[in-house]
């Protein structure tokens, strides 16, 4: 009933918890991850923060939370990398992570919507994700595990879904694998996404294809801006279902000649080989495609500050 009050920087360390916090219970909890960039010239910069304040809303009336209004979700996170600017790395592709976080801290063990709501960012810095050049990953087909399930919390930021995907990312490590791709969870043949990325083909005539947001992938704002990006150079992006056997095959409307994933985290991440318990295949050559690291560096030229922003996409801190 006091609405959002008692705002405050303050040094990391732990939070007091009522064992009987929600929480800790029914799993009430959304996040987000954007970065904070040493710009090239000198500034300091997020890439696209509404758009991390907006899923925030959306993912917060998904899992039937109190809403953080944009305004508020952008001061914190603004408040944060200014006390914290001394961290930001200036080495090339090095960021602050942020992670703005929100909980239920109402004590009490019916199970219902919490009253009482903890909204917090916390930051890290982080290196360049790949430190010895980009690399083509191998990804696990998750055939035993969904992550989400029309109707479900997919589309939304909350722990849960993750909670849902780590089997599958054990799965993917014993074979051999970095990442797993989940299917959707009806008919359990269409692509979704990675644990922690979307995913993109690229087609022999230079067009993209990224499966359609079907309410169980997450609106990636990388993916979001990608399709900009690419539009805006005179490519074509489909939105559409795409199934494992069409991948398999290597073909949609075209020849799929490479495919990423894309993500805050990694920005865009090759994918050259797909396993499953049927075998493996290889995407394109196995190795990273000119389109891939075409899109790549435009997308990183704009968040480093290195190129024209055509997008008003980097918000200054
Ligand atoms: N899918 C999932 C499941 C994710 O966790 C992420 C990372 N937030 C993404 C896609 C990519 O989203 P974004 O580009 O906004 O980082």
């Amino acid at each position: 009933g006091k609405g959002w009050y008692d705002a405050r920087v303050e040094a990391r360390g732990p939070i007091p918890m009522d064992p009987a916090s929600a929480v800790l219970h029914y799993g009430q909890e959304i996040f987000e991850g954007l970065k904070a960039y040493a710009l090239a010239d000198g500034g300091v910069g997020l890439f696209r923060p509404q758009a991390n304040a907006q899923r925030f809303v959306t993912s917060a009336e998904r899992m039937s939370m109190a809403t953080l209004p944009e305004g508020l979700f952008l001061g914190a996170v603004k408040e944060l990398v200014k006390a914290d600017r001394q961290w930001i790395p200036t080495s090339t592709e090095g960021s602050l992570y942020l992670r703005p976080f929100q909980y239920a801290s109402e004590a009490f063990l019916g199970v219902r919507p919490s009253q009482e709501y903890l909204f917090v960012v916390i930051a890290s810095p982080v290196g360049a994700y790949f430190a010895k050049g980009v690399k083509p990953v191998t990804i696990w087909v998750s055939s035993d595990f969904t992550r989400a399930a029309p109707g479900g919390t997919g589309a939304a930021k909350c722990g849960g879904n993750y909670a849902a995907s780590l089997a599958a990312q054990a799965q993917a490590t014993e074979h051999g694998c970095d990442q797993s791709v989940f299917l959707d969870a009806v008919e359990r043949k269409y692509i979704d996404e990675l644990g922690g990325m979307n995913i993109f083909f690229v087609l022999d005539d230079g067009s993209l294809v990224t499966p359609a947001l079907n309410g169980s992938i997450l609106p990636g704002i990388t993916r979001d801006s990608l399709i900009k990006l690419a539009e805006a150079s005179g490519r074509t992006v489909t939105e559409r279902p795409v199934s494992i056997d069409e991948w398999r095959v290597g073909s949609l409307s075209g020849r799929i000649v490479e495919a990423f994933a894309c993500g805050t985290a990694a920005v865009l991440t090759p994918i050259g080989t797909v396993r499953s318990h049927d075998g493996e295949f290889t995407v394109g050559d196995g190795g990273t495609g000119p389109i891939t690291a075409e899109l790549r560096q435009s997308l990183m030229d704009i968040q480093w500050g290195r190129a024209e922003d055509p997008f008003g996409w980097t918000v200054r801190v």
